[in-house]
């Protein structure tokens, strides 16, 4: 008999305190494939689904797909339709049944009326219906809440390494390889989970992380028995009882060695605590050491209005700030205004209107902007490269505004590749300023074209020090919301 693998993908990250809410549209805008719709192209969440294409035949496994659905990071998901997607993966894997496993390629951050853990409760369904005996392998998003309840009821759990992002098909690739040794009787996975009982921000591609995520790489391959290790960064915008960073460790059987590297490592980031707490400096500090150089581009990231984390990304203060000072050869990207996209394709490439644009969507945004503007470029359907992905930025509208180019885009989301402004004939490596929505993911494609690159805080409702956030449900204490207290074991 050959082995049945069914693979399924549910995800988007939940900001609880975002102003946008969200419902099926918004999963139908970004993407909600049925079986066997997804295209022959990698997404971040869909990595095992994909990866699992590509090796049923090498591996000598039959796939059976099921859907597939993802929405930009926004507010907290209507209870009805997290019900009705979670009941059609459900309802895919009864039809599927008997199967020897299960891929699920989440966010890990998705919360729902009435649901603080959907993937716990995705999971633990699965399971019910499954039995004990197939195997669940589950690959998660950094930026995810690692509960108790999610890691117990899979067999094995992989997250991402890279923040940027850049590593989801590898660690889909591990995901499957691990499933199908366990459906074979080869290994025996078990999970160590250590919670840290903290929340910070952890770019990889920069030091003290870049160091701790290559020994993760290399634990894996050196120390006997250990199958995988991840860290869980958590995402600090929901108001979850589990919000927090916390390290996995899964070994081949020997729990007491997962325990003892899971704490270590664990101890091992907080020792460098102090070195991860980012020092942001305010937008005008920002621009000043900008203009302060001449060799090049400076880009700076507006963290608190990422539409990544779930920000309306409209906020105006930075701008305001550029046309205050009167700076030239500025472009800023992307400021998500479906109405004024609509208004400046009316008016054509060329023309010159009175728009009001940004500010629209809550107090966090600001306030519009009323100005005369040029349209410099129109470009349908834009996307923007994330990593080995595409992703869609929807109808995009340049517009000059004094020195600033504009990019203005119809389909949320952060800025991740540069095609975010070439598509509009604007070329970020000229420009002296370069301001991008986004926390951090922006770094892969902007960070080999900037003389220097800032990360700037701001109004927008995705503080990286989350201390400003109304919190009522989160386990307490959690640093930095409380003094440090010691970290625990979940499982
Ligand atoms: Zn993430």
């Amino acid at each position: 008999m050959t082995m049945r693998i069914f693979a399924a993908s549910l995800g988007t990250e939940t900001n609880t305190f975002s102003p946008i809410p969200t419902s099926y549209a918004n999963f139908e805008a970004s993407f909600a494939y049925g079986p066997g719709e997804h295209p022959d192209a990698p997404k971040h969440t869909t990595a095992p689904l994909y990866v699992a294409r590509r090796r049923a035949e090498r591996d000598g496994f039959t796939l059976i797909e099921g859907s597939c659905f993802w929405a930009e990071p926004s507010g907290t998901c209507v209870k009805a339709d997290y019900e009705m997607m979670r009941d059609r993966i459900l309802g895919e894997i009864e039809a599927a049944l008997p199967v020897d496993g299960v891929l699920f390629g989440l966010h890990g951050a998705m919360v729902a009326e009435g649901y603080d853990d959907c993937e716990g409760d995705l999971i633990a369904r699965a399971r019910e219906l499954l039995g004990r005996k197939p195997v669940i392998g589950c690959e998660y998003d950094l930026h995810c809440h690692l509960t108790a309840k999610r890691v117990a009821n899979a067999d094995v759990t992989i997250l991402y390494k890279e923040y940027p992002h850049t590593d989801f098909l590898e660690r889909g690739e591990e995901l499957v390889t691990l499933v199908l040794r366990t459906i074979k009787g080869e290994i025996r996975p078990v999970s160590s989970l250590y919670d840290l009982r903290l929340i910070s921000f952890y770019p990889t591609m920069v030091e003290p992380m870049r160091s701790i995520v290559e020994k993760m790489s290399a634990l894996e391959k050196s120390e006997p028995g250990v199958l995988s290790i991840s860290f869980g960064h958590g995402f600090q915008h929901a108001d979850v009882p589990d919000l927090g960073s916390r390290m996995l460790v899964v070994t081949d059987g020997r729990k007491t060695d997962g325990d003892r590297l899971a704490r270590e490592l664990s101890e091992e980031v907080i020792a460098k605590l102090e070195l991860l707490t980012p020092k942001l400096l305010s937008q005008a500090e920002a621009l000043q050491k900008a203009l302060a150089r001449n060799d090049g581009a400076t880009v700076i990231a507006d963290t608190s209005d990422n539409a990544g984390g779930g920000a309306a990304s409209d906020n105006t203060d930075f701008i305001r700030l550029l046309l205050d000072k009167g700076v030239k050869d500025a472009a800023v990207g992307p400021l998500w205004d479906p109405i004024a996209v609509r208004f400046c394709f009316a008016m054509g490439k060329g023309a010159r209107l009175e728009l009001r644009f940004g500010g629209k969507s809550g107090p966090d945004s600001g306030t519009p902007i009323d100005a005369e503007v040029e349209v410099i470029g129109l470009c349908r359907d834009s996307l923007q490269s994330f990593g080995a992905a595409k992703t869609k930025l929807g109808d995009c509208a340049a517009i000059r505004v004094g020195g600033v180019d504009v990019v203005l885009n119809s389909h949320r989301n952060q800025a991740l590749g540069r095609e975010l402004f070439t598509n509009l004939g604007i070329d970020p490596a000229q420009k002296r300023v370069v301001i991008v929505k986004s926390a951090n993911h922006f770094r892969d494609a902007f960070g080999p074209i900037a003389a220097q690159v800032l990360y700037a805080d701001g109004n927008g409702n995705v503080p990286i020090n989350c201390r400003s956030h109304a919190f009522a449900k989160v386990m307490r204490p959690l640093w930095p919301l409380d003094e440090r207290p010691q970290g625990r074991f979940v499982l």
